[in-house]
């Protein structure tokens, strides 16, 4: 099942982290971007916060035991889990409530997170639900730079306004809140919000078509970013430390015209579009830059528009590749040798068959040649039809 019940049955065996014995639940602890049941030991009577088996939680356990100022689990969640349940923030949060139908039994999707790719791949659990549990009302808690990719067919959006910095601690506001809300229903189920769902149409979320290949114009797009450079990363860090910051952005933004001037010689009628986050050094004219200083709802919109129109996306590892690749034709991942641990994390795969997903999304080390990159990326794109044809034949055989 992809989703716990918490009411009117709190549905999770847990094991006291002190005896092993069992922990009895007693209530839910809206902690923010963690769901936690408050829990007393069966055995040694301690009072265990236990996190509920949701999103990362679902592999990952967390526990904590306040009054002994202890955690355990998974440390890079579990200690902040600890720090914001001893340090509870008494602001008032900015929850906004839209309910499009009322339902008695309800689903809810929680997508506060504090890194913006576990906040996307979160709510893109909301398709399963909307598609598989129609006998339920979903209701999605997104943060609000999350609201415009919140798909049809949901009963209620509560929008938060918490930033992603803050999205770790514990508004005492936000428990308050969600804990008043849960009175209107009979029964409430929590969904398992997989950190990395199969069954997607990013276009539902965005309301963007996916690439159309049929379509002539080529427009090969790199997606810029400032904080991880397409630079030697020694290099990177060496002008960092002198205060020469200004000279990687400008090394970067040499390499992307030079790879793409050495693709126009290969592929003549090919665009060129930068797109991404920042926008330090200038580009000339035959090179179209649609970069920002900051997101918002409008920016995401025409980007995700330029990505579907991108045969390629070009960019550097992280979750500013997700809905490029998400959209685009085809992605290529320049992988930094300290991120093959999160090898296709960041890629939003629109492709079932294996062959064919294997050629349009390719992951490429970072210090990879201009040639060598150029001879693949002429390669992807001169060769994509007749790949095609030649692995479809047989499918389109048996069908005739
Ligand atoms: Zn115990």
């Amino acid at each position: 099942m992809s989703i716990v019940q918490i009411k009117p049955y709190i549905h999770q065996n847990s094991q006291c982290p002190h005896c092993q014995g069992d922990l009895e639940p007693l209530s839910i602890l809206w902690q923010g971007m963690h769901i936690c049941i408050e829990t007393e030991c069966t055995q040694c009577h301690a009072k265990i916060i236990d996190d509920l088996k949701v999103g990362h939680a679902t592999v990952l356990n967390n526990q904590i035991d306040l009054e002994k100022n202890q955690y355990f689990g998974s440390e890079w969640l579990s200690q902040a889990l600890l720090n914001s349940l001893k340090n509870p923030i008494e602001d008032k949060i900015n929850i906004t409530k839209e309910i499009f139908k009322s339902s008695e039994r309800v689903i809810i999707l929680n997508c506060i997170d504090f890194l913006y790719g576990h906040c996307l791949l979160k709510l893109l659990n909301a398709q399963s639900h909307i598609d598989n549990d129609s006998d339920y009302g979903l209701i999605v808690i997104v943060p609000k730079f999350m609201r415009w990719l919140v798909p049809d067919g949901v009963s209620e959006i509560w929008t938060v306004d918490i930033k992603l910095g803050n999205s770790q601690k514990h508004y005492s506001s936000f428990h308050q809140f969600v804990s008043q809300e849960m009175e209107r229903f009979q029964e409430v189920y929590v969904s398992k919000a997989y950190s990395h769902p199969q069954e997607f149409n990013i276009s539902r979320f965005t309301r963007i078509p996916k690439h159309d290949f049929q379509k002539e114009d080529v427009i090969v797009s790199f997606i810029w970013r400032e904080d991880r450079l397409w630079i030697n990363s020694l290099i990177a860090r060496g002008l960092k430390k002198t205060g020469l910051k200004s000279l990687a952005y400008w090394f970067q933004n040499w390499k992307i015209r030079n790879l793409f001037q050495r693709i126009s010689l290969m592929i003549p009628e090919a665009k060129f579009v930068v797109t991404g986050l920042g926008k330090n050094t200038i580009f000339p004219s035959w090179i179209r830059d649609e970069r920002v200083e900051k997101f918002d709802d409008k920016s995401e919109i025409k980007i995700c528009q330029i990505y579907s129109d991108s045969r390629l996306v070009i960019g550097i590892h992280g979750s500013n590749m997700l809905l490029p690749s998400g959209h685009a034709g085809m992605t290529i991942d320049i992988m930094p040798k300290d991120r093959w641990g999160n090898f296709a994390q960041d890629i939003l795969y629109a492709e079932q068959d294996e062959r064919i997903a294997g050629f349009r999304y390719r992951y490429l080390p970072d210090g990879i040649s201009l040639k060598q990159l150029v001879d693949i990326i002429k390669s992807m794109i001169i060769d994509y039809s007749e790949f095609i044809s030649l692995m479809t034949a047989a499918k389109k055989g048996i069908k005739n």
